[in-house]
């Protein structure tokens, strides 16, 4: 039986794992983090995360502890309408809905099904600090002096990954000067948003929402950095001029959970794998937020690597067509993903009026075949 290492257990990892444990991979998996918390943020699982939760048997339950979003719409600060994607065609095309779900749960979820159905150990409080490789063995050294050898490893460690930067020396993250806000509100808003996955696109600003729970309402908001004149202004001032919703909606959040990170993604990057070690998620294809693609595009990885890992008999030829199922589509997730960034977080008040005249007259098949790009999976 071949033996994995994977370092990171973010929802890349976890996936992978439990991918690789149901092809009958021994997987064995290192975290920094000494305790999983409880992230006050939730997170979409877009049509092509939720096909492959179900072919790893988790759809069912994911689908039980989340919120269903039958579409995806752009708004004006008045919630008016600039662009709607309903997804119902593509619910009935791929046989699954796209749901929105908190981070902590989805989590919990993919850690019970790895105790369920295998034996993959996962060590905490052991960050990894750098990799040897030899021609047979990989040297992982952990910041704790330990060292763990492996012969085949995936650097599943996000977007400043240590194995990354232990095989590749020139890869580059860049910054959208952008800065995003995120929280769970448990405010009381009109029904008619039940099941939609709203974006209000503004001047230099942008705000998010979408139930993952009957009466819990996950959100972000998104400011351009060089708009922001103190590091410390309340959202509700920064929104002020958007619809009632937006103020409920923050006004039912605790404060001291509200998550802020910069916005930053890495350039897409030539080769995903050297010799026995591969990887896998942010890693190697971090992308900013704005396609909700993120952590789908990892679980796709993740897939796709534990179908190329039991189906090729030698491990290099199992990361080259594994790069080459996937590269494509994530390095396309990436590139648009950017675009669409500096569009929605247009400043200039002609360009807005603009983008948002364009964005009103966009056929509906435009949108929808860009869609069914994103959704389709090709393993
Ligand atoms: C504001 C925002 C909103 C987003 N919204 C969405 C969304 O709606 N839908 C979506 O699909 N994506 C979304 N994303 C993107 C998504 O969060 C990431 O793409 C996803 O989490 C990547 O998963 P990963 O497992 O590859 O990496 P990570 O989630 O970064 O996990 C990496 C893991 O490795 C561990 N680690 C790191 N370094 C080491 C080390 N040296 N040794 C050991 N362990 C280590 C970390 O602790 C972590 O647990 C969003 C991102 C942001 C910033």
């Amino acid at each position: 039986m071949k033996q994995i290492t994977i370092i990171g257990a973010g929802i890349g990892g976890l996936t992978a794992a439990i991918a690789l444990q149901q092809r009958g991979f021994e997987v064995e998996i290192f975290e920094s983090t000494p305790e999983f918390g409880k992230a006050g943020s939730g997170i979409n699982l877009a049509i092509n995360a939720m096909q492959v939760f179900k072919r790893l048997g988790l759809y069912d339950t994911i689908l039980e502890h989340a919120h269903i979003t039958h579409s995806m719409n752009i708004r004006t600060k008045n919630l008016g309408y600039l662009a709607v994607a309903p997804l119902s065609k593509f619910e009935t095309e791929f046989e699954v809905k796209s749901v929105a779900i908190h981070r902590a749960t989805l989590h919990k979820i993919l850690i019970q099904q790895i105790g369920n159905t295998g034996n993959t150990k996962i060590h905490l409080n052991k960050k990894l600090r750098s990799l040897k490789q030899d021609k047979e063995t990989i040297d992982l050294l952990f910041e704790d002096g330990t060292v763990h050898t492996s012969q085949i490893v995936i650097g599943a460690d996000g977007i400043h990954s240590v194995v990354r930067a232990s095989i590749f020396n020139d890869s580059e993250l860049r910054d959208a000067g952008q800065i995003c806000w995120r929280g769970i509100s448990s405010a009381s808003i009109s029904p008619e948003h039940r099941g939609e996955l709203n974006e209000i696109w503004g001047k230099g600003k942008r705000f998010g929402f979408v139930h993952i729970k009957e009466n819990e309402i996950y959100w972000f908001a998104v400011m351009n950095k060089n708009t922001l004149m103190k590091q410390d202004l309340d959202l509700k001032d920064l929104f002020s001029d958007y619809h009632p919703t937006v103020m409920t909606i923050i006004g039912g959040t605790q404060k001291e959970n509200v998550l802020r990170n910069e916005i930053w993604d890495l350039k897409p990057i030539a080769t995903w794998y050297h010799g026995n070690v591969c990887l896998l998620g942010d890693a190697c294809h971090a992308t900013t937020p704005n396609m909700g693609q993120g952590a789908v595009q990892a679980v796709e990885s993740a897939m796709a690597l534990s179908i190329c890992l039991s189906e090729e008999s030698k491990i290099e030829e199992a990361f080259k067509r594994y790069q080459k199922i996937r590269k494509k589509k994530a390095n396309h997730i990436t590139d648009t993903s950017w675009r669409i960034g500096k569009l929605a977080q247009v400043n200039n008040p002609i360009g807005a009026l603009l983008r948002d005249m364009l964005l009103k007259i966009t056929p509906r098949a435009v949108m929808e075949k860009q869609n069914r790009r994103v959704f389709e999976l090709n393993y």
